[in-house]
């Protein structure tokens, strides 16, 4: 596994993958390092993404949507900006704008993938992807699946994988719901990476949305012996992109 991307809309996932039935056009891996540089900038455009195919319908994405990083200086640190003019990208810490109409067209690997079957209402499929989807379509029959599944790898105390300080006694079925944060390495809760806006959650929950997981492969290697998770998220208010990394 590479690429991950999450339609949020469909409740679907696609996957980048090498084998013959990848059909779907997901974008570009700008793979050489000369084509990713932008003329001396320290941002690297690692992936155009075909955002129409990947996130119908996602409000204010441009139909090519391009990924950046620094992977030149990894430090690691959180990365935010804006895109405009599908060719411009305002960097929100430096307020720099970069001009990626070049770079974009520069040559590069097709990402191709395929959808994976997801099923938000068997055990299984809803804690693979609980960071992205939440467990809130499994029945009271399957979550106890999922708790099962879940003792099964914890063991029947949880306490020493839990981050919230939990009261004793509160049910397994609402610890999960937080604690579970599968795929991500560390923690599904995301917000607004403008930090000088720093969008509140509304009602209906987070504004701020994962789009894509990047995960180490063969066939895409970044940074070398690190293994970094990045994690691009998308704030549907503000519209900022963000990168943020966390490890297994
Ligand atoms: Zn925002």
């Amino acid at each position: 596994m590479a690429l991950t991307f999450f339609d949020h809309r469909n409740k679907r996932i696609f996957e980048t993958s090498p084998e013959k039935d990848a059909q779907i056009d997901l974008g570009t891996y700008h793979v050489d390092s000369d084509t990713r540089r932008i003329e001396d900038s320290r941002y690297d455009l690692l992936f155009s993404v075909n955002s129409q195919v990947a996130f119908p319908k996602c409000k204010g994405l441009p139909a090519t949507l391009p990924i950046l990083y620094q992977t030149r200086k990894p430090d690691f640190d959180s990365f935010a900006y804006r895109v405009h003019d599908d060719f411009l990208v305002e960097i929100i810490n430096t307020s720099e704008t970069l001009d990626l109409r070049d770079a974009m067209k520069s040559p590069g690997q097709p990402l191709l993938g395929a959808e994976i079957p997801y099923n938000p209402r068997k055990a299984e499929d809803a804690l693979a992807w609980a960071g992205v989807f939440s467990l809130k379509k499994l029945s009271r029959r399957e979550m106890k699946r999922a708790i099962a599944i879940v003792d099964e790898r914890w063991g029947g105390d949880w306490s020493p994988y839990c981050v919230v300080p939990w009261e004793k006694g509160t049910k397994k079925s609402t610890m999960i719901q937080l604690e579970w944060v599968q795929p991500f390495g560390q923690n599904a809760s995301f917000s607004c990476p403008d930090w000088r806006r720093r969008c509140k959650e509304g009602f209906f929950g987070t504004p701020t949305l994962p789009l894509i997981l990047y995960e180490e492969s063969p066939e895409m290697n970044l940074f070398g012996d690190f293994n970094p998770q990045l994690i691009i998220t998308y704030c549907r208010r503000c519209r900022t992109i963000g990168v943020v990394n966390q490890c297994d």
